[in-house]
């Protein structure tokens, strides 16, 4: 088996709410080019691992690289900037924006890690500001040249054409008028347009039905082909058995399983957590 490079190690990752271990003393690494899914019942911790690794939440303790770089605990736009791009559980995207805006936003945190800030970041206000998110983001990014827009406009071109039979004709509508489904079709495409390094799916087939569920495990495949590093956080079995290489079965923030998705799937102490729920 080639050995490919770590994108991802984590090391004992730790994070208690109030006393509540979230996530507790959680290791494992992800090859480049690999695909990890974590599976595990509701309250598991499984989103909390997703938003230690993204920055959305700093742990308590415990080791996170990307690429032999230590990320743990920096703020969310220099985890992007490393290359790190997620979607949400629950899908968000900005209503007021349209497609093409909500995909747009993605390739500005690129622009912003190749010109960052017009050196503004030293104003703390600014760096604040990009806390905010993507949109203070794009807007402390500064205009763009003639040859940057191109580029832009290619790519969100490439990411719409990915989804064509159900963003094609959405593109200048507003997000806030789209289904469920064409809300998550946009977050992927917009955490995609950067050509992460890292791409992290929380449960992106939440919601779906089986039908759309299929077209995004062929979009996943799709990716996987092309050689991207993914780490999802997914419930449907059936698509994590058919994409993962491997599988993290977690419960009550711990790692109870990992390996094979077969062996995880029968793991004996994996069907009685989710038994136990
Ligand atoms: P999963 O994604 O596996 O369903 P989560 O990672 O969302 O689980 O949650 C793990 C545990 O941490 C749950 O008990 C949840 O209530 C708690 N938790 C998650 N986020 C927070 C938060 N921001 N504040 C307090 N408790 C939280
Ligand atoms: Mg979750």
């Amino acid at each position: 088996v080639l050995e490919h490079p770590i994108v991802l190690r984590v090391r004992e990752l730790s994070k208690s709410f109030e006393g509540l271990k979230a996530v507790d003393g959680v290791s494992f690494d992800l090859h480049e080019g690999e695909v990890i899914s974590i599976i595990g019942p509701n309250g598991s911790g499984k989103s909390t691992t997703i938003n230690l690794i993204s920055g959305f939440i700093k742990p308590d303790s415990g080791i996170i690289d990307i690429d032999g770089e230590s990320i743990a605990g920096l703020a969310v736009p220099d985890v992007s900037e490393r290359g790190v791009s997620r979607t949400f559980q629950n899908g968000r995207v900005f209503g007021g924006l349209t497609v093409d805006e909500n995909i747009s936003l993605g390739f500005h945190r690129r622009l912003r890690a190749q010109r960052p800030l017009y050196g503004l970041q030293k104003y703390p206000v600014v760096r604040w500001l990009s806390l905010l998110g993507e949109v203070a983001c794009s807007l402390v990014t500064g205009p763009h040249t003639r040859e940057e827009n191109q580029e832009l406009h290619k790519r969100v071109d490439r990411e719409v054409d990915r989804f064509r039979e159900r963003l094609g004709s959405r593109r200048a509508d507003y997000a806030y008028t789209l289904s469920y489904a064409n809300r998550r079709r946009t977050e992927i495409a917009r955490a995609h347009i950067s050509e992460p390094r890292l791409l992290l799916l929380d449960e992106p087939t939440a919601g779906m039905n089986q039908s759309e569920t299929a077209e995004i495990l062929q979009q996943l495949q799709h990716l996987k082909a092309q050689g991207h590093t993914i780490l999802l956080v997914e419930h449907k079995i059936d698509l994590v058995t058919a994409l993962s290489d491997h599988v993290i079965a977690m419960d009550g923030g711990r790692i109870i399983a990992f390996g094979d998705p077969d062996n995880v799937r029968s793991n004996p102490e994996v069907v009685a957590a989710y038994l136990g729920k």
